[in-house]
């Protein structure tokens, strides 16, 4: 057995537990990070790219806009590769009962100081030509953007590991090791990790890490979410579409376009991609984009979303147990959000308190 003394244990290398590993690091604060797989290997490296602060739960807020301006530094510190750029995002109307919502969700935006923009069908054909002249407006959040997830989390752990933290791969955690009320650290095979601290950001497989450390999960319900890639185009749309009705379509650097479409409770983790993905997904962006119509599928792929039942994460630390922290329940919407996240949490561990007021998001809300 070996046994490595340590500060911090972080278990996930996923977006949020290598940004946490990443703010610790920055601090100075001895971090080891437990992956049982791959950095980036579910869905924080599996996504659709959308780095969107519009749209979102009023309690997530101040961590997307947070989060974009992480997200700008990782552009300038990471590798080219991950293709962070601020496209714009637009979500779009088709009935005056969205038009609605959607002046409504702007004004609640604009009040929380998200610079969301009202679109006309005019000013959105203006914006985006190549858009159906059927959609009758957009919200437009000209701030937010799009990255490319097969390459963020593995250059994220090589800047991490850069920065002094240990990354231990192929290393699942099996234990959380708490005794008298306090964390001790984490168990894997062969390995024992002692720490003060530990982090759970391990998406849907958090409640079985809770149980064994004696806590009382939330509750997690895990989906799978699929997504289909045509071969590459010239430029035929800038930004981030999304209609939750239809699908949401980005064109990546290369050309190729992604198209996803909701996520849909999954048994087993089985994570086959199915031609529902090729009917629906690709029927409903030939609609809201007509010149996707005749192009060739070229691939799919699909990942797992962790819902909780008001599609909020949880990011807390856990009362009963001396520090233990948590951060999981990303409700299929956490890449933006997670650097903003791990900075939080590793605030948190060193000065006693997250940097954002996180009080909405803690775990009391599923506790009667
Ligand atoms: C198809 C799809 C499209 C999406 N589109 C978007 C989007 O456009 N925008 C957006 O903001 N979000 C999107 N999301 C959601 C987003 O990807 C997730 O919310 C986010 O990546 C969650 O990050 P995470 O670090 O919490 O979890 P994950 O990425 O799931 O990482 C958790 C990690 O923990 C590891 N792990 C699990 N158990 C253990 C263990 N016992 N020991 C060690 N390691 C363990 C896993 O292997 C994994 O690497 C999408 C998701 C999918 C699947």
């Amino acid at each position: 057995m070996l046994r490595i003394n340590t500060d911090v244990a972080v278990i996930g290398g996923g977006i949020v537990g290598l940004s946490t590993g990443y703010f610790l690091a920055e601090k100075g604060v001895r971090t080891i990070l437990l992956e049982r797989n791959l950095c980036g290997c579910e869905g924080s490296g599996r996504n659709g790219g959308g780095v969107r602060q519009q749209n979102r739960d009023l309690r997530e807020m101040a961590l997307a806009m947070e989060g974009v301006k992480i997200w700008a530094r990782f552009a300038e510190e990471l590798p080219p590769e991950i293709e962070y750029r601020r496209t714009g995002n637009l979500k779009l109307a088709f009935t005056e009962k969205e038009i609605d919502a959607l002046k409504e969700k702007i004004r609640r935006e604009n009040n929380f100081g998200l610079a969301s923009e009202f679109l006309d069908s005019q000013q959105l054909r203006e914006l985006s030509p190549n858009l159906n002249p059927k959609i009758l407006a957009a919200s437009y959040c000209a701030t937010d953007g799009q990255s490319n997830p097969l390459h963020v989390c593995p250059c994220l752990a090589n800047r991490v590991r850069d920065m002094g933290i240990e990354i231990l791969e192929r290393t699942p955690a099996r234990e959380v090791l708490v005794s008298s009320g306090k964390v001790k650290g984490v168990a894997s095979d062969g390995v024992q990790v002692s720490a003060d601290h530990v982090v759970i950001a391990s998406g849907p497989w958090t409640p079985e890490l809770l149980r064994s450390a004696g806590v009382e999960p939330f509750p997690i319900e895990p989906k799978i979410s699929q997504l289909l890639v045509t071969e590459p185009a010239l430029p035929l749309l800038k930004h981030f579409i999304s209609h939750p009705d239809y699908c949401y379509i980005r064109q990546a650097v290369n050309g190729n376009f992604h198209i996803g479409y909701h996520s849909r409770p999954v048994k087993d983790f089985d994570r086959r991609s199915t031609m529902e993905c090729f009917s629906h997904a690709g029927g409903f962006a030939s609609y809201l984009v007509p010149k996707l119509s005749y192009m060739t599928v070229i691939r799919g792929w699909s990942g797992f979303t962790d819902w909780t039942p008001d599609s909020a994460p949880v990011i807390d630390r856990i009362p009963e147990v001396e520090g233990l922290f948590v951060a999981a329940g990303f409700s299929g919407h956490g890449f933006c959000i997670g650097p903003a996240v791990g900075r939080s949490l590793a605030e948190w561990i060193v000065n006693g308190t997250p940097d954002l007021e996180l009080g909405s998001l803690g775990i009391a809300r599923f506790r009667s």
